[in-house]
């Protein structure tokens, strides 16, 4: 085991008995990730918290100062964050696991483009045909990283459920100037390569006795759809109820964002324990042809429907400002922290 802080260290992972290796410079998450280790995270930039874990012994900095989504108590008190956290000593640490997501192997893969939609105004349905011997064992809600020739990487959440091995669905929102998205657009074909990694991430479907309360902004709808597709397509007979309910809560900022609204209301249609709520941030935009929907931002839009938010398990995916205002005001209104699941579309780190 190494000492000094500008060299690798060792960093040993409670529960459990894994040592792993962090190179100087790199973040702890990183460096597990790396090594097959599927801890907890999304964002990856400090904001959503969901790398957070109990520093036992050693010592860590965050060479950009204290990430946003850690207080300077909870700091005090030995909560840090695996992504910004980069290793000054041997560490031993507390974390989370989820142990089915632990226990699937994240796999390099080659996924050849099958199908390229454009759906709403800036947004690409994006097929993937996987090696016939080689699926993606992924569970719903999970993400997958394309990697780029230039060696970075960019996240999406497979909007496909497990069970529909036939094709990987990704919905990829057009950024300005964007690496991956703005080739995606203008230049990619039907039948180039790309190289994916995954399935990596937290965020996923847990099975419960507890009606699911689940809010997307803009593309957070591709999560989502996995999981809505797992519940109403592999549900068994027996767990229909009240306590089984679904309720989508979908913001954008006009109808047209809402780009497959048809399908979700259709699913609603046939199956009532799903109800849908489409919320529109842009208030004078116009929605003529929107049924029954509300203005504002989605999150306050789920506060002011006065659901008691205590008997949910709530699982929210979008743009870091919303997840940021969940994890803040959803507690604060009953939520309870430990049903409470986030994934945060951060941007990938420059
Ligand atoms: C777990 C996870 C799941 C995700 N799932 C999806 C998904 O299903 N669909 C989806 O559309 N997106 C998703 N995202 C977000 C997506 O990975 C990023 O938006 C990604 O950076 C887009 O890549 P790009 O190459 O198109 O754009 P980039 O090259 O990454 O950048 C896009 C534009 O934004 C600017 N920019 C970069 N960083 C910032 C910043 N911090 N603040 C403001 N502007 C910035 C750049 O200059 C550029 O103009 C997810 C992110 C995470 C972490």
């Amino acid at each position: 085991m190494s000492t000094s802080s500008v060299s690798d260290h060792d960093v040993r992972i409670l529960p459990g008995e894994r040592v792993i290796h962090v190179p100087a410079g790199e973040n702890v998450l990183a460096a597990a990730l790396s090594a097959g280790i599927n801890l907890p995270h999304s964002c990856k930039s400090g904001h959503c918290a969901s790398c957070r874990a109990r520093l036992i012994a050693g010592q860590i900095e965050y060479p950009r100062g204290l990430p946003i989504g850690l207080t300077p108590a909870e700091a005090a008190a030995g909560a840090i964050l695996l992504c910004q956290a980069r290793a000054l000593t041997d560490l031993v640490i507390e974390a989370r696991r989820v142990r089915s997501v632990e226990q699937a192997e994240i796999k390099t893969l080659p996924a050849r483009i099958a199908r390229l939609e454009r759906v709403g105004t800036d947004v690409m349905r994006l097929m993937l045909r996987l090696p016939a011997v080689e699926p993606l064992d992924f569970q719903p809600g999970q993400y997958l990283d394309v990697l780029l020739e230039d060696g970075r990487r960019r996240s999406f959440s497979i909007a496909s459920p497990p069970h529909d091995r036939d094709l990987i669905e990704l919905h990829v929102r057009l950024s300005p100037g964007g690496g991956f998205s703005e080739w995606l657009f203008t230049a990619a074909k039907v039948g180039e390569l790309l190289k994916i990694e995954g399935p990596i991430g937290q965020f996923v479907y847990q099975e419960s006795d507890r009606p699911k309360l689940l809010v997307a902004g803009g593309t957070g709808f591709a999560p989502i759809k996995s999981i809505l597709r797992h519940v109403l397509e592999k549900r068994l007979p027996e767990m229909r109820g009240a306590a089984q309910r679904l309720d989508f809560f979908w913001g954008a900022r006009t109808a047209a964002d809402l780009y497959e609204l048809p399908l979700v209301i259709a699913w609603s249609a046939r199956d009532p324990e799903l109800t849908v709520t489409p919320v529109l941030s842009d208030t004078a935009a116009a929605a003529v042809d929107l049924p029954r929907h509300l203005r504002g931002l989605v999150h306050e839009a789920v506060l002011a429907s006065g659901r008691e938010l205590a008997r949910y398990d709530i699982y929210a995916a979008g743009p870091p400002a919303m997840i940021e205002a969940i994890r803040t005001d959803f507690p604060r209104a009953g939520a309870l922290s430990d049903r409470l699941f986030f994934d945060s579309f951060d941007y990938a780190p420059r």
